[in-house]
């Protein structure tokens, strides 16, 4: 089968590797869409990898099943949690499977998902209903559960407005979520590319962050059209990690708002504690999501109608990966996917 794999500063090799055999408690899926990450950018530039095939948003149809499963069949559908927890221990008993001690990353501690095939624990499969596709399944597994878990943690209200700072994949989805969750959503980012994109998702409103009114214009948005409903955004969701960004985020809350700071990003003194002090705001850190929220956002895609394919703007074959990871890398596009099967099951409602 066909594997991509990062081999420092930009580069990267499609090779032919021998299909996996699932171990004890996994399933081998048949990859049908793996999108590229955030974070996937950040291995790729550096110059020590891991030397996996690369990939952490597996979604595909179970093609074989391990000793020691129980619960998934051949030809089942599912997403997987990138984090593979180690399943025993304390903090995997409540689903915050990042925060285990032995936690095994798909794609970094073992064979990732852009490829035909990869191998993941039964426990991480999560069903895909019929009318959710493979491409949300890939958007469950990482950039749309982590949406899912900022606003999970913030314990929002649907009248309210939310601003989502930064537009990529992880934006994009926070921007999904929260017009389906029923929100007034204004999105923010430097490049044109990704506030159409943001446009294209449902934001309310799209901001150029460059621009010096940025946080008057989020403000005016929050007070609502009226001017009079708050003064200004309920929530904020930083997913740029850009500092340039943080440094907006308690101007734009209004009293007594509550942010989430999901972006990895440096560790730049942005935050004033008087300021929060000032504004009586609420600021979290949310990273990744646990693993039965998964599970919630299967329901909440089958019930609710949201799918992330809007934030979708290129996707490719393995073989053309430089060019994909290329695309990525610059930045002004949404989710880039790889389909490594082509376009879908044959027979599926789901194109995707
Ligand atoms: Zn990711
Ligand atoms: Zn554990």
């Amino acid at each position: 089968m066909l594997g991509v794999v990062f081999t420092g500063n930009r580069q990267l090799e499609v090779r032919e590797f021998p299909r996996p055999e699932p171990g004890y408690g996994e399933v081998r899926l048949r990859i049908m869409a793996t999108g590229i990450c955030g974070s996937d950018l950040h291995v790729y530039r550096a110059d020590q990898v891991p030397g996996q095939i690369a990939g952490h948003e597996p979604s595909g149809v179970v093609d074989a099943v391990g000793p020691g499963c129980e619960r998934l069949q051949v030809g089942d559908r599912v997403s997987a949690h990138h984090h593979q927890g180690c399943g025993t221990c304390h903090q995997c008993a409540r689903g915050e499977v990042v925060a285990c001690a032995r936690d095994q990353v798909v794609g970094v501690a073992t064979g990732g998902s852009f490829a035909e095939y990869c191998v993941v624990k039964e426990r991480n499969c999560v069903p895909l209903p019929d009318s959710v596709s493979f491409t949300d399944g890939a958007f469950m597994a990482c950039v749309g559960g982590t949406a899912w878990g900022a606003y999970k943690r913030l314990g929002i209200w649907p009248w309210e407005s939310v601003g989502v700072f930064g537009l990529g994949p992880v934006g994009l989805s926070c921007v999904l979520v929260g017009k389906a969750l029923g929100l007034r959503v204004a999105g923010m980012d430097v490049l044109p590319e990704r506030l159409e994109v943001g446009r294209r998702c449902g934001a309310d409103l799209v901001v150029d962050g460059a621009c010096e009114e940025a946080v008057a214009a989020l403000r005016e948005f929050g007070r609502g059209p009226a001017g009079h409903w708050a003064d200004g955004l309920d929530y904020v969701i930083e997913t740029s990690g850009a500092t340039a960004a943080r440094e907006k985020v308690i101007p734009s809350l209004r009293r007594e708002g509550k942010a989430a700071i999901v972006g990895v990003g440096q560790y730049d003194k942005v935050i004033n504690p008087g300021e929060i002090h000032g504004r009586a705001c609420t600021l979290l850190g949310s990273v990744v999501f646990h693993l039965d929220w998964s599970w919630d956002l299967a329901r909440f895609l089958a019930t609710s109608g949201l799918s992330f394919e809007p934030a979708v703007t290129h996707r490719f074959r393995l073989d053309q990966a430089e060019e994909a990871l290329r695309l990525a890398d610059e930045g002004r596009c949404g989710k880039v996917l790889f389909l490594p099967h082509g376009p879908g099951e044959v027979g599926h409602p789901c194109l995707s």
